[in-house]
C-alpha cells in the first residue's frame, strides 16, 4: 500500500488523526525535503525513517520505490506542503504503483487551493485549476487560454511575479475580470481579497507582497 499523506500548508493543526496514525505506522516515509518534513515530526513526535523524494530524484527512484511497496514495505509519501502531486511531486510515483496493480490511497487532507477557492466568494461549482504557469515560454500562450474559460480558475503565484501576474491577467481578461488573491491560508497573517484586477493590482503594489499566494479568477461569463 502507498499511502499520499496531505501535510499542513501553514498551521500544524491542519493534519488529520488518521494522516498522523499512518506516518507513524508506515515503515518509511518519501519526503520531498527531509528537513521540512522532520519540523512536523518532530512536531508530533513521529519517529518513522524518512527518505528523499523530489523532483530531481523523483524519476529515478520510482521504479524501486514501487517495487518496494509491490513487495510488502507500506510506504507514505509527503510533500513539504499540502497534498502530494498537486503542484508538487507524487504523480510519476503514482503511476507507477497504480500500474503495478499497487494500492494508492490518498488521505483526504490540506491543499491550498480549495479554501483559497471556497473563499473567494467566486463560484466554485465548476473550476479549473491550472497551478503554477510556465515563468516564460508558453506563459501569454496559457493565459490567452484562461481568459477564454467560462468557468473560475486557480493559479499558483509566488509573491515576487504576483504583480507581473495581475498585470497580465488585466490584458488578456480585461479590467472589469473580478479576481481573488488568497495569501497566507491558515497561517498568522492570512488575507483573503476579492475585486476587480485593477483594485487588487492597486492593494498590492501599495507594499511588499510577501508569503505564500494562490490567485482566483473569476470565469468569462462572470
Ligand atoms: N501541494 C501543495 C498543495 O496541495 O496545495 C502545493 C505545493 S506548491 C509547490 C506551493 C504553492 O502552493 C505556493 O507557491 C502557493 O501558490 C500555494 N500555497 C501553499 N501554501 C499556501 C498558503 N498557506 N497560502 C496560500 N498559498 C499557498
Amino acid at each position: 500500500m502507498l499511502y499520499v499523506v496531505p501535510t499542513p500548508i501553514g498551521n500544524l493543526e491542519d493534519i488529520t488523526l488518521r494522516a498522523l496514525r499512518i506516518l507513524k505506522e508506515v515503515s518509511v516515509v518519501y519526503a520531498e525535503d527531509t528537513r521540512t518534513t522532520r519540523r512536523l515530526f518532530d512536531h508530533y513526535e513521529i519517529k518513522t525513517p524518512l527518505r528523499s523524494f523530489h523532483a530531481h530524484n523523483e524519476h529515478a527512484v520510482v521504479e524501486r520505490v514501487a517495487d518496494d511497496i509491490a513487495a510488502g514495505t507500506p510506504v507514505a509519501l509527503v510533500s513539504d506542503a499540502g497534498t502530494p502531486g498537486i503542484s508538487d511531486p507524487g504523480f510519476l510515483l503514482v503511476r507507477a504503483c497504480v500500474r503495478k496493480g499497487v494500492r494508492v490511497e490518498c488521505l483526504p487532507g490540506a491543499t491550498a487551493f480549495v479554501p483559497a477557492l471556497v473563499s473567494s466568494g467566486l463560484p466554485c461549482d465548476t473550476f479549473h485549476f491550472e497551478g503554477f504557469l510556465p515563468h516564460k515560454k508558453g506563459r501569454q500562450t496559457r493565459l490567452k487560454y484562461l481568459a477564454t474559460l467560462p468557468h473560475t480558475f486557480v493559479l499558483y503565484e509566488s509573491p515576487f511575479r504576483l504583480l507581473k501576474c495581475l498585470e497580465e491577467l488585466e490584458t488578456f481578461c480585461g479590467a472589469d475580470r473580478i479576481a481573488c488573491v488568497a495569501r497566507e491560508l491558515s497561517k498568522k497573517f492570512e488575507e483573503v481579497k476579492t475585486a476587480p484586477l485593477p483594485e487588487l493590482k492597486a492593494h498590492f503594489s501599495a507594499k511588499e507582497v510577501k508569503g505564500e499566494i494562490v490567485v482566483v479568477v473569476a470565469g468569462k461569463s462572470e
